[in-house]
Formats: structure tokens, sequence, C-alpha cells
């Protein structure tokens, strides 16, 4: 099998997570509706962080940061359900952009949530990787020579995949000629920041040759995690041993 869309860390994730949904999917087997509300809560939580960047001055005093985000999350924020835990979010990203306001040289990003594409031909010529549609990552803020990814989850340290997510990130930011001297995930939830340990461009490509393997020798296998339980469109066909009952 061949992968038809472009590589990201997001498949990567979604692949790494369970391979067998990801075949599943590739079947356009029939699935079960399933609601993810910290997607929503994620899709929102950005578009607020977005608007706030294009809102805020050059040099903001903390008086202005807090002023501008809490305006922006007004404006912008419709899930009255979760709307005590995205205001614990908003909190944390107050206090952690008045930190950075006070020792970074530049405060303003000069990229978010900015699209990066590399092209087939270049996936081949540069990084030897046979990826047809190429490959696509969204940046969430680049600026002062860092590149900065936002959870709105807990992430207590970073596992080997998030480390690839962001180092994924970091190599496509660098191919198109942004220094990238340090790479941070900050988690909205906890209020914490972690570092992108060194982590070298060929590390990169054998994660993504590793998982282009999987798919061209067709070894996917379940996984079972507490996604199975109420968050996988499959979990009736993996439950009956693969056999569809509606099919
Ligand atoms: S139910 Fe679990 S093991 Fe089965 S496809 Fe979904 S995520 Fe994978």
């Amino acid at each position: 099998m061949q992968l038809n869309k472009k590589f990201s860390p997001s498949l990567a994730n979604y692949l790494n997570q369970c391979s067998l949904r990801f075949y599943y999917d590739s079947l356009e087997l029939p699935q079960l509706p399933i609601y993810v509300p910290q997607a929503d809560l994620g899709s929102e939580i950005h578009q607020i962080i977005k608007l706030y960047f294009q809102n805020i001055v050059d040099k903001p005093s903390s008086k202005q940061i807090r002023h501008i985000a809490e305006k922006t999350f007004e404006a912008v924020f419709t899930l009255t359900a979760q709307k005590a835990k995205a205001k614990r979010l908003l909190e944390n990203f107050i206090t952690f952009e008045i930190e950075r306001l006070k020792s970074w040289k530049t405060y303003k990003p000069e990229l978010i949530e900015s699209k990066l594409e590399l092209s087939s031909e270049t996936c081949k010529t540069t990084f030897d990787l046979n990826l047809p549609e190429g490959m696509v990552t969204f940046v969430d803020f680049y600026g002062n020579k860092t590149l900065i990814d936002w959870k709105t989850g807990t992430i207590p340290y970073i596992d080997e995949n998030t480390q690839f997510q962001l180092a994924f990130m970091k190599m496509l930011l660098e191919y198109n000629n942004h220094n990238v001297e340090k790479a941070y995930i900050v988690a909205l939830q906890s209020g914490t920041v972690l570092e992108l340990p060194r982590t070298t461009n060929g590390w990169v490509t054998n994660q993504i040759k590793h998982i282009l393997n999987i798919i061209e020798t067709e070894q996917f296998k379940p996984h079972r995690t507490r996604l199975c339980e109420g968050y996988c469109k499959y979990e009736l066909r993996c439950e009956f041993n693969q056999q569809c009952l509606w099919m």
C-alpha cells in the first residue's frame, strides 16, 4: 500500500497511536460517529492564540497582554461546557507570555499557525524519502529563533512521539531558511514548558522511513489504549474480531 496523502506529524501520530485504525481509514469502512470534545477545544484555543498575536502590539506591557488575550477569548470562545477548562488554558498562556516578554529580544512571532510544505522531489533529493505527495506541517509559533508548539492537554514529559513531531517542524522550518536555536512544547493545561532534546534530521528521516515501511508492507496492528473506549470509530469492528456487524 502507498501513502496517498501528504506526510505530516499528525499523520505519524495517528498511525503510531494505532496502525490498524489508520488501515481501516484507508479502506473507507463504515465508522461509528464519535465526538472528541478536546479536538474542538484545541481548535478554538489555537484560533484565539492566532488572533491574539494579530491584535497585540510589538512591545506590549503585561497589562496589554492580559487585556488583549482576555478580550480575544471572550470574542471567539463558543464551547460553554468547556469554558472553565479553557479559562485555565488562557491563564497559563497569559502567564507564559508575560514571562516571555521579560527575556525575549523580540516579542511578536515571525510565523503564527503557518503551513510549511516540501514537494515530493525535495523530499527525495534532500532526505531520500519516497513521499509521492510530499510533506506538510503547521507551525504554531516561530520567532526569536524559537519554535513553540502549543498543546492544550497535559504533557508530563517529551516522549518519542512528541519529540518526533517537534523535530519534524524544526526540520521543515530550517529547510525554509529559519534558524531554530530552541524548540519548546508549551502544555497549557499543566502550565509546563518542555524543551526538545538534541535531535538530528537523520533520526527524524529514519522515523519517517519506519512509518513508510509499516504502510508499504501493511504491517498494521491493533494497539489497545484508552482510545479504544469511546474515541475510536472502529471500536465495534475490533471488539467483534474485525467482523463488521453491518456488512
Ligand atoms: S478499537 Fe483500538 S485497537 Fe481497534 S482500531 Fe480502534 S484504536 Fe485500534
